[in-house]
């Protein structure tokens, strides 16, 4: 059986950067399923479809020409367009949570995201990677951090690109994302069974990872 880290947790956590460097580290696959619902969004946008009409997000989530290449850093074509840039906006970020909302559309996405279980293994960073896309994980992590200090770092990233955020908006943005996240009824975000909990609030991102390469070692 191929080997699977799970890394889930709340947006600005820094599972991202974590499961990169592991997935790196170790020269594991990587799965970033965020990127996977913020890739739909972008196709549902382009498609000029209202993403409160499930049945037609789901056909597109069905259709949609997905293509990763494992560059550094990685770059996702959508219908062969490189979207790699396109995908990062706070507005996708808040389509993808709007859709990804929905038991249709997250089942139509789930054996995209299986079929990144390849030799030698896979790192896989999201909300229900250890609950629902993996449950027979080899290891589970939650990587969890206060919303203040990941508003924080997310601010100071949004900064060092240029652009101009507002750090009260994006707390609460971050809140109201975490509420939609946990409360949902299709595969809620909470701790897998059998995960080993990290808070990062007061790590820097390189404790996070020597602290999961200790799981994975020991
Ligand atoms: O992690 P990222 O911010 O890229 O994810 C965008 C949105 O996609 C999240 O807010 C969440 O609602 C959704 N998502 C999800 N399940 C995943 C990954 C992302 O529901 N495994």
């Amino acid at each position: 059986k191929v080997p699977v880290i799970t890394i889930d947790g709340p947006s600005g956590a820094g599972k991202g950067t974590v499961s990169r460097a592991l997935a790196k580290k170790l020269g594991w696959h990587f799965l970033d399923s965020g990127a996977i619902y913020r890739s739909l969004a972008v196709a549902v946008t382009q498609a000029a479809i209202d993403p409160q009409d499930i049945d037609a997000v789901v056909r597109v989530a069905e259709s949609m020409d997905l293509r990763f290449e494992a560059n550094d850093p990685p770059r996702i074509f959508l219908g062969g367009q490189d979207i790699s840039h396109k995908i990062q906006t706070e507005d996708c970020g808040s389509t993808a949570s709007k859709i990804a909302a929905h038991g249709p559309v997250r089942q139509a996405l789930l054996q995209k995201q299986r079929d990144f279980q390849r030799e030698p293994g896979l790192v896989a960073d999201g909300r229900d990677m250890g609950t629902v896309v993996f449950p027979d994980a080899s290891y589970k992590i939650f990587l969890t951090a206060s919303a203040e200090v990941r508003a924080k770092r997310r601010h100071k990233q949004l900064k060092e690109k240029g652009a101009d955020v507002n750090l009260d908006r994006l707390t609460k943005e971050i809140e109201e994302r975490d509420r939609r996240d946990k409360e949902r009824a299709e595969a809620p975000l909470t701790v897998p069974d059998g995960a080993v909990l990290i808070d990062s609030s007061d790590l820097t991102i390189d404790q996070v990872i020597a602290r999961c390469l200790d799981i994975i070692g020991g």
